[in-house]
């Protein structure tokens, strides 16, 4: 059976170690939260990013847009936040309501103040090797990993899923850490065969359990990013959990995996932002 790789309880660590790092600055750190319209699924993460920045001593804003919002107020928020000395990490909360682009918007954010790590500017920093704010599911699933006591080097790793919040900077980060990497989508001949033969699967597509157990290579380390929500209410991941637990040499959870490590490196990127800000070194 499996280790299950608990995000809950890494992320719980980590909140614990920078709550200690934000009493060193001489401020703390700012978070400002945009969300535009009523979506019930952002609304939540919202307020769980929320909880969580007051609980670690974070200035914490939220600014709430109705779903109405043009395009010139979005831009004029963002401008204001941009210039706001208090301000150090700037969230605009995706999607956007409507047949809104949110590009222009995400780059209207300072590359500095891009905590969520979506600006193209970071975004390409990341593709050169040169990174300066990594996207936070990438990054959390990096320390995933790492808990799990995998090396990368020279394994096999394939990610299923190529967008550009997850599974692009995800087959980045793990190329750059010396694995070799496959990235499948949904025009992917064969998946199956991709998936048995990898070391690592980190799967990011929104389909429940569309990754069957008896793909998993013995011995592998499978991490689950999706969320989907199944008629009855409960949450379940892209992967068959059972199945592949029985195969996986480790597995994260469908709850308590990935997320709660995509908000820990929210704040440790907001953080890090006010530490650059304030002159400060900072380690992680
Ligand atoms: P997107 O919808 O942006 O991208 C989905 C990707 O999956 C696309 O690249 C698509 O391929 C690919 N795909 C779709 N169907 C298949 C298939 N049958 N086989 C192989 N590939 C397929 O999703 P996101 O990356 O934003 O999110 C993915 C999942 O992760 C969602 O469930 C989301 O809720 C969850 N998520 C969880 C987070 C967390 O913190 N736990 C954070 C972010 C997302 P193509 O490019 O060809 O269309």
């Amino acid at each position: 059976m499996a280790k299950i790789l608990d995000g809950r309880a890494l992320a719980k660590k980590h909140s614990m170690a920078l709550k200690e790092r934000v009493a060193d600055l001489s401020r703390p750190p700012g978070l400002a939260v945009v969300l535009a319209g009523e979506d019930p699924a952002s609304q939540i993460y919202v307020r769980r990013k929320g909880v969580v920045a007051n609980r670690l001593g974070f200035h914490h804003r939220q600014i709430d847009l109705p779903s109405d919002v043009t395009r010139d107020k979005l831009a004029a928020v963002v401008d204001e936040l941009n210039a706001d000395d208090a301000i150090d990490g700037i969230l605009v909360q995706l999607p956007l309501p409507g047949d809104f682009d949110s590009a222009p918007i995400v780059n209207r954010i300072h590359p500095d103040k891009d905590v969520d790590g979506f600006t193209d500017v970071n975004a390409g920093r990341l593709a050169r090797g040169r990174p300066n704010v990594v996207a936070c599911t990438p990054k959390g699933i990096m320390r995933l990993i790492a808990e799990a006591e995998v090396p990368l080097e020279g394994k096999r790793a394939c990610v299923v899923g190529r967008s550009n919040i997850v599974g692009r900077p995800m087959a980045q980060l793990l190329e750059q850490a010396n694995a070799t990497v496959t990235v499948c989508h949904s025009r992917t001949w064969d998946l199956a065969d991709i998936v048995r033969h990898s070391d690592i699967v980190v799967v990011a597509i929104g389909r429940a359990e569309h990754v069957r157990g008896v793909w998993i290579k013995k011995g592998a380390v499978v991490v689950d990013v999706g969320m989907n929500r199944r008629e009855d209410g409960t949450l379940v991941g892209d992967v068959e959990f059972e199945a592949a637990a029985e195969r996986a040499a480790a597995i994260t959870p469908v709850p308590r995996g990935v997320g709660p490590m995509t908000i820990a490196m929210l704040m440790e990127n907001t953080f890090e932002a006010a530490a650059r800000r304030l002159g400060h070194q900072t380690d992680a």
